[in-house]
């Protein structure tokens, strides 16, 4: 039987959780300080998806994004792409339709979810709901809210994901 594996980058400003999402998808925890410590390029997890198994590689970036310095090997043959953002950041919020920009140049039209993280700081919001479904429909793009902190629709943003894949 063939084994679907998926390359996966995760775009958007630093702080917005990546490496958390990363981290508790594919460990299962969360830390508050957590910081590029894995050693490697990417974490993976199989799934099954109607049946199929498919292995996703979630690659992280080492806080280059910041620098706006990642590099093309980073990018290279990902199939899927997390755009996130966060509740608490606007600047993030702002930037996303660069990220949208900057991965298609890179990887062309390649499915695509929109995050909003850090949902259990709501009462902390800078972007309010209807903006955030505005920025979704210009890109294209579901949108799904997560708390990478409280384990909140994490896995539905992979599986969302790996079930676009198989259908193309
Ligand atoms: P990155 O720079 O995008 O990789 O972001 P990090 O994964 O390093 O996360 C930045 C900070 O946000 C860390 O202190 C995380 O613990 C915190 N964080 C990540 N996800 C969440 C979340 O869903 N809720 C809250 N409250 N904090 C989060
Ligand atoms: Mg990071």
């Amino acid at each position: 039987e063939l084994e679907v594996a998926l390359k996966v980058v995760i775009v958007g400003n630093g702080g917005v959780g990546k490496s958390s999402m990363i981290q508790r998808y594919c460990r299962g925890t969360f830390t508050k300080d957590y910081k590029k410590t894995i050693g490697v390029d990417f974490l993976e997890r199989q799934i099954d998806v109607d049946g199929e198994e498919v292995r996703l590689m979630l690659w992280d970036t080492a806080g280059q994004e910041e620098f706006d310095a990642i590099t093309k090997a980073y990018y290279r043959g990902a199939q899927a792409c997390v755009l996130a953002f966060s509740t608490t950041d606007r600047d993030s919020f702002e930037a996303a339709h660069s990220w949208k920009l900057k991965v298609e140049n890179e990887c062309g039209e390649i499915p695509t979810v929109i995050v909003q993280n850090k949902i259990d700081l709501m009462d902390q919001s800078v972007v309010n709901p209807e903006e955030a479904e505005l920025l979704a429909r210009a890109l294209g793009c579901r949108l799904l809210r997560t708390s990478v902190k409280e384990d909140v629709n994490v896995a539905s943003v992979f599986r969302h994901l790996a079930s676009r894949c198989l259908a193309e």
